[in-house]
C-alpha cells in the first residue's frame, strides 16, 4: 500500500553511509538466536551473540529486493539516518552492519523491554501510571524533536516501533524503524501513501504534504492508546478507519478516560488536529503543561535535560556533555 511521487524519491533519502558495510559472514561474527524479537513485511529481526565479546545484539535482516524492485537504496537510507541519530537516547543505535547476496544485515543496540504497544493492550500485565506515562511520551517527543531538528521526519511511528529499553517502570524508551522515514526537502513537497492504517495522518490520506507535522499525530494517536488501551479511530473495517480520521471522529468521553487527566486529554486534543499547519510542533508538546510534570528530578539521559524544554536542539550537544546525572 504505497504510493510515491517515484520521479523525486530518491530526492528524500540519503544515498551513503559513513558505516563500512562489511561482506565478511555475518554468522562467523555472530550466534544467532532462534527465537524472533520481531517481524514486519520484509524484515526479521532476531537476538543475537557476538562471539568475540559475548555482546547481545539485535539483528535486522532486511531483504534487498521487495516485491521484485531493488530496494537497497531505502535500506541506505535507514542504515544513514541511524548514523545521524547516533547523539539521540532515545533512537536505537546501530552497531554495525552486513551485506549478504540478498539481504543486508543491521546490527542493532538489543532493546530488551519490548513494545509499548504491550502497554496499549486491555489485557496488559502492569498497568502504567498516567506520571509513568507522561515520562514515556516526553521521552519519544524528544527523539522526535531531535529528528525533526535534522529535517528527517519518521513516517511510522507506532507502539509496535517504541520499545521499552529495561523491564523496570523506571525503563527508557527508544524509537525503532527507520524504514519508512524521509529527509524532507525545501524545494519540493513529499506526497506518499503509506504507513499504518490506525496511525495516518488525514494529509497521507488526502494526499497532501507530508511536513514534521505528520510524526505529531502519530504522537497523539499513541498517546490515546496508552493512556485508555483503545484505538482512537478504529473501525470495523478500513474505509470506516479512515473515515474517522478524515472526520476527527474521535472522542474522550469513554469509562477509560475517567481517571485521565484534563492536561492529558488537552494535549492529545493538540496533536490529532486534522490541518497539519494548525497541530503542536515537538517543541510546543515538550512545553505544554502535561509534559512539564513532575519526575525532571533526574534526567535518565534525556536530552533535554539542563535546559527548558522547546529550547533550540542547537543547545542539545553542549547539554548533554555538561549533565553530570547519573542515573
Ligand atoms: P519492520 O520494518 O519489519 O517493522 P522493525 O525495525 O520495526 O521492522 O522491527 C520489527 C520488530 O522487531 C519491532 O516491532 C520490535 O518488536 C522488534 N525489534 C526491532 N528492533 C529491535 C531491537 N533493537 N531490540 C529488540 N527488538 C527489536
Ligand atoms: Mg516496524
Amino acid at each position: 500500500r504505497r504510493r510515491s511521487n517515484s520521479k523525486n524519491a530518491h530526492s528524500f533519502l540519503f544515498d551513503s553511509t559513513q558505516t563500512s558495510i562489511k561482506t565478511a559472514s555475518f554468522y562467523d561474527a555472530y550466534l544467532l538466536d532462534p527465537t524472533d524479537l520481531g517481524r514486519g513485511k520484509f524484515a526479521v529481526v532476531r537476538k543475537c551473540t557476538e562471539k568475540c565479546t559475548g555482546r547481545v545484539y539485535a539483528a535486522k535482516f532486511l531483504k534487498k529486493r521487495r516485491r521484485g524492485k531493488d530496494s537497497r537504496p531505502e535500506i541506505i537510507h535507514e542504515i544513514a539516518v541511524l548514523e545521524l541519530a547516533k547523539p539521540c537516547p532515545h533512537i536505537v543505535d546501530l552497531y554495525e552492519v552486513y551485506e549478504t547476496g540478498h539481504e543486508i544485515i543491521l546490527v542493532l543496540e538489543y532493546i530488551a523491554g519490548g513494545e509499548i504497544f504491550n502497554l496499549c493492550v486491555p489485557e496488559r500485565d502492569e498497568a502504567f501510571s498516567e506520571n509513568q506515562i507522561v515520562r514515556l511520551v516526553r521521552q519519544i517527543i524528544e527523539g522526535v524533536y531531535f529528528l525533526h531538528q535534522n529535517n528527517i521526519v519518521h513516517l511510522d511511528l507506532k507502539p509496535q516501533n517504541i520499545l521499552l529499553s529495561g523491564v523496570d517502570s523506571a525503563e527508557d524508551v527508544k524509537i525503532v524503524d527507520f524504514g519508512l522515514s524521509r529527509k524532507l526537502s525545501e524545494t519540493i513537497a513529499l506526497r506518499e501513501i503509506m504507513g499504518t492504517t490506525d496511525y495516518v495522518a488525514p494529509e497521507i490520506l488526502n494526499y497532501e504534504p507530508i511536513s514534521t507535522s505528520t510524526d505529531i499525530w502519530s504522537i497523539g494517536v499513541i498517546c490515546y492508546m496508552l493512556l485508555s488501551c483503545e484505538a482512537p479511530f478504529v473501525g470495523t473495517s478500513v474505509q470506516e478507519t479512515y473515515l474517522n480520521i478524515s472526520q476527527l471522529n474521535v472522542d474522550f468521553s469513554d469509562d477509560s478516560f475517567t481517571s485521565v487527566s484534563q492536561e492529558a486529554i488537552d494535549f492529545i486534543k493538540c496533536t490529532l488536529v486534522l490541518n497539519p499547519r494548525d497541530r503542536a510542533t515537538a517543541g510546543d508538546c515538550l512545553s505544554h503543561p502535561w509534559l512539564q510534570q513532575a519526575e525532571i528530578s533526574h534526567c535518565h539521559g534525556s536530552i533535554l535535560c539542563g535546559i527548558q524544554s522547546g529550547q533550540a536542539a542547537t543547545n542539545y550537544k553542549k547539554t548533554k556533555t555538561r549533565c553530570d546525572c547519573n542515573q
